[in-house]
């Protein structure tokens, strides 16, 4: 089995639907509240669980309720939690507003996630035991580099989801083994628009990337080898939350597993567009044979 470590957040998503999102100053009343656990941290070490890994979480909860129910709903997914610590704060909490058009509006507070900044004794170890370090930006920056540091010096593969999206320090790309920007990101990153350009321009810093194109699939450059664009199944989207997250977890395991990319990208679509079509997060995050059905 693949084996792969997630430096990462844990969220819990407090989410209001409502018909139209309030102006500044102006109260609504909303049809439905949710509390959704996430993160995109969380979310990836749970897609990659899900899709067949032994995956450990590095990270932190707040000492109260949704950090309890953060780490059980990880450890309910087969993830191993003796490295998410809990921290006097409040968990890390995201507060969405989704209209009826599907439009939201988020204000992510980092709580306990803010106190994840260094590595802690032990944690070098369990990366160094890894196939594969999961990293993204919603944990403070130098323990997203520590921990790439940390992979580069034992030869374990680091792959690098850089969102929410801002400029990196050439010291973290230096570590990376696989970028996975969204278009949004990878434009953020670069100042090119289009996907290929932005994608060749990011070889000068990293070996391996993937842009993912939404609901037209994703895109692999290399150097030294033509791109690879494989297409996402067309299917009936009605929530993309953590569709990327669901799409990096999968990519993980079948790269672990040494499939060819071709392969392995398609995987991961077959993954997140079964996400995309359940509510939820993680909640919809497939599991292996799911997967392997879509595939096939
Ligand atoms: P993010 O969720 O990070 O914004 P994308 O929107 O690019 O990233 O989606 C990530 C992956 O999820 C895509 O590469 C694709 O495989 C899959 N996906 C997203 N939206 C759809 C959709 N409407 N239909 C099918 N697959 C989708």
């Amino acid at each position: 089995m693949t084996d792969i470590v997630v430096l990462g957040s844990t969220n819990m998503d407090l989410v209001a639907y409502v018909e139209k999102a309030p102006q500044r100053g102006e109260t609504v009343t909303g049809r439905e509240f949710r509390t959704i656990p996430g993160g995109k941290g969380a979310n990836q070490a749970v897609a990659a669980a899900h899709a067949g890994a032994t995956v450990s979480m590095i990270g932190a909860v707040g000492n109260d309720s949704f950090g309890a129910r953060l780490r059980s709903t990880l450890e309910h997914s087969g993830v191993n939690t003796d490295h998410l610590r809990t921290v006097e704060s409040p968990s890390g909490t995201a507060h969405i507003v989704v209209d009826d058009e599907g439009g939201n509006a988020i204000v992510v507070v980092p709580g306990a996630n803010g106190t994840v900044d260094h590595l802690a004794p032990g944690d070098e170890g369990l990366i160094a035991s890894a196939d594969a370090l999961l990293l993204q930006l919603e944990v403070p920056l130098p323990a997203v580099v520590a921990g790439a540091r940390a992979a580069r010096a034992h030869g374990v593969r680091t792959i690098l989801t850089p969102a929410p999206a801002r400029p990196l320090p050439p010291e973290l790309l230096a570590a990376v083994d696989l970028l996975v920007p969204n278009e949004h990101e990878a434009t953020t990153l670069t100042g090119r628009t289009d996907p290929r350009e932005a994608a060749a321009a990011l070889l000068d810093s990293v070996p391996e990337i993937v842009v993912t194109l939404g609901a037209a699939g994703s895109l692999y450059v290399t150097r030294g080898a033509e791109p690879v664009l494989v297409p996402a199944p067309q299917v009936a989207a009605v929530d993309s939350t953590g569709a990327g997250d669901t799409f990096v977890g999968a990519l993980a395991v079948a790269r672990g597993e040494d499939r060819p990319i071709r392969e392995a990208l398609a995987w991961a679509a077959a993954a997140a567009a079964l996400s995309v079509q359940r509510p939820g997060a993680s909640a919809s995050m497939p599991y292996r044979s799911e997967i392997d059905k879509q595939y096939a």
